[in-house]
């Protein structure tokens, strides 16, 4: 604490990210990063950019970017929103659509899981605006019943993170479908979405089309290998966008660098060499979770480019720190419900290879398994 801070300030819970070892090498499983290199074309256009242009300002109205996710996509030029990350896609639609005391002293709190990306309470709190979690089933499931009730704005993240889990887009059709009765905005976090293995059911950009509340949010971090880059967006009706254009110009015209724009534009076109990256990611999340299971893991059925998982009789905090201790960096959450799992990020085969041969070590180890937990199945 500071004199210097305001009461805003003080108040702020911020997000804590991954670890970015710098003086150690790991084998970094623990930032759901991609292990593959991006690709060639997204190099060869950031070295196109960074000549004499980096003198002038970025086109504020990133049209090059939009034009590629518009086409990638299906939808207009107009129904795309571009963030520095998608977290900042994602800061913004709290501020832009979730209800605040502003909006009447009664009014409604946001809704998403109590498990979910840890970002969004902070983000939440940083705007104002109150929110309620719901529980996520004991399996981790999502019961869409739970948010069917007034709120602010709802997001959930699907699939969801830190579990892996996909929602049905049945199911989460009816959700949207009620907030459009209410008049309220459904975000949907799509952040792992390629992954799913044939995500292309479980994608809800198809119906922005018809629903004008809903937003989805994308990150080129995760399936596009470029966390470095610093890309996201989101797509949704000319109105959403709009209202997402009003809180970002109100803060910083140009959130986006000409190296990015000109990297991620190649990246979204590049369709065959990254579906190709997510279909190898998806083979090897298959094979480490039977092997897992094989050595008695639990694991949550994952959709992502990382696993969740727990080993009975291993307090989470243990098998981090014996993971680590062997060169592995993996993610503990030491929070309710989730301190025994360990969220696992995909690499590649070789480095999987590794990681299995420490998670044998953890599990020929000492445990204390009691009886009820030894039973459970996912
Ligand atoms: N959403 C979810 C669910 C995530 O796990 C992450 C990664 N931490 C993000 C959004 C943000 O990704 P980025 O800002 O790198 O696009």
């Amino acid at each position: 604490m500071s004199k210097y801070w305001n009461e805003r300030v003080r108040k702020l819970e911020p997000y804590v990210p991954g670890e970015q070892p710098r003086n150690r090498k790991f084998i970094k499983l623990n930032t759901n990063e991609n292990p593959y290199p991006p690709s060639p074309n997204v190099i060869e256009a950031i070295r196109r950019a960074a000549g004499d242009s980096l003198r002038l300002y970025p086109d504020p109205s990133c049209t090059e970017l939009r034009e590629a996710v518009a086409a990638r996509y299906g939808v207009t030029v107009d129904q795309v929103f571009p963030g520095n990350g998608s977290d900042e896609a994602l800061a913004f639609a709290f501020a832009a659509f979730f209800a605040t005391p502003e909006d009447g002293a009664n009014a409604p709190p946001a809704l998403f899981p109590d498990i979910t990306y840890s970002f969004y309470p902070v983000y939440a709190r940083l705007w104002n605006a109150p929110f309620e979690t719901a529980p996520l089933a004991d399996d981790f499931s999502i019961n869409v019943n739970d948010y069917l009730r007034p709120s602010g704005g709802i997001i959930l993240a699907n699939p969801n993170a830190p579990t892996g889990l996909a929602l049905p887009l049945e199911e989460l059709r009816r959700l949207i479908e009620y907030q459009k009765e209410q008049g309220k905005v459904m975000v949907v976090d799509e952040a792992y979405g390629a992954f799913a293995a044939g995500n292309k059911t479980l994608s809800a950009v198809p119906l922005t089309a018809r629903y004008p509340n809903l937003l989805t949010v994308h990150t080129l971090s995760k399936s596009a290998s470029l966390a470095g880059l610093r890309v996201g967006f989101a797509i949704g009706s000319e109105e959403l966008i709009q209202g997402l254009c009003r809180v970002r110009d109100s803060f910083n015209s140009y959130t986006l660098d000409r190296l990015a724009l000109a990297g991620a534009a190649a990246a979204i076109a590049d369709v065959n060499y990254y579906d190709e990256l997510s279909r190898r990611i998806i083979a090897t999340r298959e094979r480490v979770s039977v092997e897992l299971r094989g050595m008695g893991f639990l694991v949550i059925p994952s959709s992502a480019n990382f696993i969740f998982i727990s080993l009975p009789g291993k307090p989470g905090a243990e098998a981090f720190a014996a993971l680590r201790e062997r060169g592995i960096l993996t993610r503990h959450f030491n929070t309710p419900r989730i301190s025994d799992y360990l969220r696992v990020s995909i690499g590649t085969d070789g480095e999987m290879d590794r990681f299995l041969e420490a998670c044998r070590a953890l599990a020929e180890g000492p445990r204390v398994i009691p009886s009820s937990q030894s039973t459970r199945h996912f």
